[in-house]
């Protein structure tokens, strides 16, 4: 029987420091580990530390590469997020073979798109004067920064302080949380997702599941260092729970809540919100004043459209049939006020561009970011833009065509994003097309320009290309590593130059099917 001091310093000594013959004591190599190894040996190894989005200087245009390469570095990060984001795209595709009629939806929801961008002036109106008469104020803003005045002076007022809300991705896009910080105004993210990247002062990476990017262990870190929580537990349900008590008190005392929309009911004068979190409806119903931004792509002309495009968007974003919670706002409740702000901010200017404006179509769904290979293994913030993925190449660019310049080329022109796009945007031509824009307003650099050039020539001259093949390919069997692997060659630095053939096609054509032509 063991003595009271055996039990205390079984009970207190760690593990790795007891008695041999302890079925707890940890051994190595067949031998129990001595103190000073117990003690430098972590028990567990340590995180891989998340890697940092792109880095944004002013105007520069954003070196999408090099964020890339940090991410692609972090072999969890870049794993977890592949198969993660894999995974949705797969959901979404088993969904879609189970309705028959889904390329039936997809056209009809694009013709419904088009019809009404093409239109916009009269449905606008249209949902202005219901709006209004069902007791909602409706505001206009030209930009992002008209956008957060007329928020501002609505908090102001009603001498609010402190406002809730849901995600949404143009308050992203008009900078509305440094904003209302610069102005002393509390701004408290709902949905968690985004929560975790407020707290942890990082933008959203996607436009459905903002910390998609992040591991557990990411987000018990933030946690850990925001809200208190015990740094080495990852646990979901602890960090939810956790994350659910310390914001319900917030929510419950704020003094206005905000929310964005899915989509604009112009016979109606209507919103929807959809959410899986609920959410919205806490940000909408909790306070009694309500805002609402909108971007004035989201109108649809009739509610009977809104069942084409609620049928298409949580089957798109992450193959599941419904959204949890699909809101619909028609006016303030009673003794509340609701307020709408409409968001130009580009769109009109957008809608001009005769090759880009069918971007405006786009119900941030997040499908072809799911399936774009580039976008799941570099990481949204890699784009150093508030769109990340194939949307945002053809959105960032109408926003500063010189700091997005780099963005048009992550990507790999596979066409899948086209594919799988709800509501049929040609996303892949739209890319290929902004390469020509930027190439014809110098816009790329000069190195890059350069090479397209010499490649033009080259291709376009068959003997000249096939003595190059012939140079290259005993230049590649011949020269040291070192001339083919340096700095000059940003191919390689990635990648390892395949070993030539002995024979090219074109000579083994020649040689057994040129004869017999
Ligand atoms: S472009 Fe299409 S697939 Fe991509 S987010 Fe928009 S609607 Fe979804």
């Amino acid at each position: 029987m063991s003595t009271i001091r055996e039990r205390i310093d079984s009970a207190m000594l760690h593990p790795e420091l007891r008695a041999e013959g302890d079925p707890d004591a940890i051994i190595r190599d067949g031998r129990r580990l001595d103190h000073a190894e117990g003690t430098s040996k972590p028990l567990r190894p340590a995180p891989e530390p998340q890697p940092r989005g792109a880095k944004v200087r002013g105007n520069r245009p954003i070196d999408q590469q090099e964020a890339a390469a940090r991410f692609i570095a972090a072999t969890e990060h870049e794993k977890m997020h592949d198969e993660r984001l894999w995974d949705l795209r797969q959901k979404r595709d088993r969904e879609m073979h189970g309705i028959p009629e889904w390329e039936e939806l997809r056209s009809l929801a694009s013709a419904i798109k088009e019809h009404t961008l093409t239109h916009l002036d009269g449905y606008l109106d249209q949902f202005e004067a219901n709006a209004r008469s069902n007791g909602i104020h409706v505001h206009w803003a030209r930009d992002a920064a008209e956008h957060n005045q007329i928020v501002h002076g609505i908090l102001s007022d009603h001498g609010a302080t402190s406002l809730i809300k849901s995600k949404s991705m143009l308050t992203e896009e008009c900078g509305f949380r440094p904003y209302m910080a610069s102005v002393g105004i509390e701004v408290i993210e709902t949905d968690l997702g985004e929560r975790i990247q407020q707290l942890d002062n990082e933008d959203p990476s996607h436009v459905v599941v903002p910390a998609v990017h992040k591991l557990r262990t990411d987000v018990a870190e933030v946690f850990s260092r925001t809200i208190g929580t015990d740094p080495g537990n990852s646990d979901v349900h602890y960090l939810a729970e956790a994350q659910r008590e310390a914001t319900r008190p917030l929510i419950l005392n704020a003094d206005a809540g905000m929310t964005g929309a899915n989509f604009v009911v112009a016979e109606t004068g209507t919103f929807v919100v959809c959410t899986n979190e609920g959410n919205a409806d806490l940000s909408a119903n909790v306070p009694k004043l309500h805002i609402a931004s909108i971007g004035i792509e989201k109108i649809i002309p009739r509610l009977e459209h809104l069942a084409v495009f609620v049928r298409l968007l949580s089957r798109s974003a992450l193959g599941s049939p419904m959204t949890q919670y699909t809101s619909h706002f028609r006016g303030p409740r009673a003794g509340g006020e609701m307020h709408v702000v409409l968001v130009d901010n580009g769109r009109s200017e957008r809608l001009g561009l005769e090759e880009f404006w069918t971007s405006l179509k786009c119900i941030r769904c997040g499908a072809c970011m799911n399936t774009c290979p580039v976008y799941r293994r570099s990481g949204g913030l890699s784009y150093g833009a508030t769109y990340s993925g194939p949307i945002g190449l053809i959105i960032d660019p109408t926003f500063n065509a010189r700091k997005y310049s780099n963005l048009p080329f992550a990507s790999s022109l596979n066409g899948s994003c086209t594919n799988v796009c709800p509501v049929k945007i040609n996303i892949h031509e739209q890319i290929y097309a902004w390469r020509r824009v930027l190439v014809k307003q110098h816009e790329v650099p000069f190195v890059k320009k350069a090479a397209m050039k010499a490649a033009g020539v080259l291709l376009s001259r068959p003997a000249a290309y096939r003595a190059a093949i012939a140079a290259a390919d005993t230049a590649l069997a011949h020269l040291p590593r070192f001339v083919i692997y340096n700095g000059l060659n940003a191919w390689g630095k990635h990648r390892e130059v395949p070993h030539p053939p002995k024979q090219t096609f074109h000579s083994w054509y020649h040689a057994n099917r040129g004869a017999k032509r």
